[in-house]
């Protein structure tokens, strides 16, 4: 791996080098990190780990399947907290939680995705003709007649790296006009560019802005992103997706008998509502009782300045938070 001109002449990856990649993700993730309780954390460890492996594998060689299954499958499981024997639900899908922050995700770099967007770079620099010596080497061996990488078909008894790029480029070939690269202002590669494209059609989630914002504390964030989303491990919910609870499935905080909904722990119990109450006096500002993500978005459609949106939605982050701590 001293340049890039080695990797096309390499063989697929074999069976036991797959293995070890996914062994030194799995230490990677488990030295030390284990024991970071919160997911925002967790969520950070799992990005240094995958930045770690991009950089030094993904960059360059395309990983195979089951390699990019396992890696996205570990990091599945620190993030929820599975361990050997106990497994954990993932409370949201995988493909969400890849997402950039504004398009509702977590901003994790999906191994899938993200090893064909780095890879791409390689494309692009045969694409726009870049002067690197892997580029003078493939037009050497491989494309001796043919000009335009779009045309070439690569001959079959070459490598299987070679192939690989060719049967992705149909697929990249959307991310250009002709020569140009249509993702950047300036026609350069952007790896992330590359990969917000290929999770598809997504729309931009203003509200997530006041999720995210810095006024909210960094461990107050995660959880009311889930509450937004309405993925709050409920006792109506673990009951509705056929979990079993321990105790009824009542409201701890008040004395009402009422279900424990999300509706109810953040809304209408009345130990929410006291603390809603100190809360919205202290800060001067009035909030309607309404479910978390209907109230953020009435937050987010003020004609406030931003950091009144932002110290209000502050508020419900800290009253979630709280509320979640009580509960449990
Ligand atoms: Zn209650």
């Amino acid at each position: 791996m001293r340049y890039l001109g080695l990797p096309l002449t390499s063989k697929k990856w074999s069976k036991v080098e797959c293995h070890q990649l996914v062994e030194k993700i799995t230490t990677n993730i488990q030295a030390g990190y284990a024991k970071l309780l919160s997911y925002a954390g967790r969520s950070q460890v799992i990005n240094a780990v995958l930045f770690a492996i991009y950089n030094f594998w993904g960059a360059v060689f395309i990983l195979p399947q089951s390699v990019i299954r396992a890696i996205d499958r570990k990091c599945r499981e620190y993030l929820w907290g599975t361990t050997e024997g106990h497994r954990k639900m993932a409370l949201v899908p995988w493909e969400i939680l890849c997402r950039p922050k504004k398009y509702e995700g977590m901003n994790i770099k999906g191994c899938k995705h993200w090893n064909i967007a780095s890879v791409g770079k390689l494309l692009w620099q045969l694409v726009t003709n870049k002067k690197v010596l892997w580029v003078r080497w493939v037009h050497g061996v491989y494309m001796k007649s043919c000009k335009s990488i779009w045309e070439h078909n690569p001959p079959s008894d070459c490598s299987w790296y070679w192939k690989k790029i060719n049967s992705l480029k149909h697929n990249m070939a959307q991310w250009y006009n002709g020569r140009t690269y249509r993702l950047t202002s300036n026609g350069d590669y952007s790896v992330s560019s590359s990969y917000n494209v290929m999770l598809g059609q997504m729309s931009r989630c203003r509200e997530m802005d006041l999720i995210w914002s810095r006024v909210m504390l960094p461990r107050h964030r995660f959880v009311m992103w889930l509450a937004y989303q309405q993925k709050m491990q409920t006792k109506s919910r673990l009951i509705q997706l056929n979990i079993p609870i321990t105790g009824d499935a009542e409201c701890c905080l008040c004395e009402l008998g009422v279900k424990e909904t999300q509706q109810h722990l953040f809304g209408d119990c009345c130990w929410v509502k006291n603390m809603r109450n100190a809360l919205t006096k202290w800060a001067a500002i009035s909030l309607p009782n309404m479910a978390i993500p209907e109230m953020i978005q009435w937050i987010n459609r003020r004609h406030w300045k931003q950091l009144r949106k932002e110290v209000a939605t502050t508020i419900i982050g800290e009253i979630v938070y709280h509320t979640w701590q009580a509960r449990n």
